[in-house]
């Protein structure tokens, strides 16, 4: 069952439960399929998820002994630049807990997100990947970055690399699942650093401990280095081109682009119909932030040009 299908379910229950004149607590607000893709923090509200950690003889050692620690500090500043496991501009709700294990994984999840690409959180090369059935981890990847540095990517639908493959930051590994021990599909990551979970950093920031909050990817965002960004002139009236969350002249306004300046489109995807500088035209163009409509943005081209947004 789907996340959305599993709340709808709750839905139901909550209606018979309030039809029934029963009191209840905490249930959750009604939202849209694109309002929960924009804010899956609050779509899955105080919900609790549940899963199981390191198969046995790979579990983390819970406290650092007083020379891993020295070690620990001095290797901070060789710490790869880190960023979401998740393509640029997805927004994932990640969840801390205190019965996690190791207690300093983060879980991430959103609607329908099952085989949503998961990419490499910084570059390395591969050193394991293992399936261990329906226990664990499930299907899992592990990805060394050198100075001490892995990460771990658990409960996967699928694994596209092999061990010993060199990745590079924002590369596809695999696919989210909800293999091994599991309640639902999510994406278990790790950052450890000499063997030991630390609390993950993501774009320079520590993740939150305890709770769950969104985060915004911003792996691979200003293309370069493998990234495909294509370069597109925005060319209005004169006004200022609305960046929007999703493809739809309808979605929440997130910021705005000056007339004759430059964007980077890392993917496209089709939405609502706009008709502007360059005719009329379903598709929209992701520029990091957003998406803004392709009908304002001069590629060069009439079609696609990015590859399609997942
Ligand atoms: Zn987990």
């Amino acid at each position: 069952m789907t996340r959305l299908s599993s709340v709808l379910a709750h839905r139901i229950l909550v209606s018979l439960a309030l039809t029934s004149g029963l009191a209840l607590s905490g249930c959750i607000e009604d939202m849209t399929a694109e309002e929960a893709e924009a804010d899956p923090a609050a779509f899955f509200g105080d919900e609790q998820w549940w899963d199981e950690g390191p198969p046995a003889g790979e579990e983390s050692a819970d406290e650092l002994d007083a020379f891993d620690d020295l070690r620990a500090e001095t290797e901070i500043s060789a710490a790869p630049a880190f960023q979401l496991p998740f393509p640029c501009g997805q927004v994932w709700a990640g969840q801390t807990r205190t019965n996690h294990s190791p207690v300093n994984s983060v879980d991430f999840n959103r609607t329908d997100d099952v085989n949503d690409p998961v990419v490499a959180a910084a570059a390395g090369k591969v050193s394991r990947v293992a399936n261990e059935g329906n226990t664990s981890y499930g299907r899992w990847i592990e990805i060394d970055h050198g100075s001490g540095y892995r990460t771990r990517y658990a409960h996967l639908n699928s694994q596209v690399v092999s061990v010993g493959q060199s990745v590079s930051q924002g590369q596809k590994i695999g696919t989210v699942g909800s293999t091994g021990g599991s309640s639902g599909p999510h994406l278990h990551y790790e950052q450890r650093l000499n063997g030991t979970a630390q609390k993950p950093v993501f774009n320079g920031s520590t993740a939150l401990f305890f709770g769950t909050k969104n985060y915004t990817s911003k792996n691979k965002c200003s293309g370069g280095g493998g990234g495909s960004g294509v370069t597109g002139t925005v060319s209005t009236s004169g006004l200022p081109l609305t960046v929007r969350s999703s493809p739809s002249t309808g979605a929440t306004a997130v910021g705005s682009v000056a007339n004759g300046s430059k964007v980077t489109i890392t993917c496209q995807k089709n939405g609502s119909s706009v008709t502007g500088t360059f005719g009329t035209t379903t598709l929209w163009d992701f520029i990091g932030t957003g998406y803004v409509s392709d009908a304002y943005i001069n590629t060069g081209s009439d079609g696609q040009v990015a590859p399609t947004c997942n």
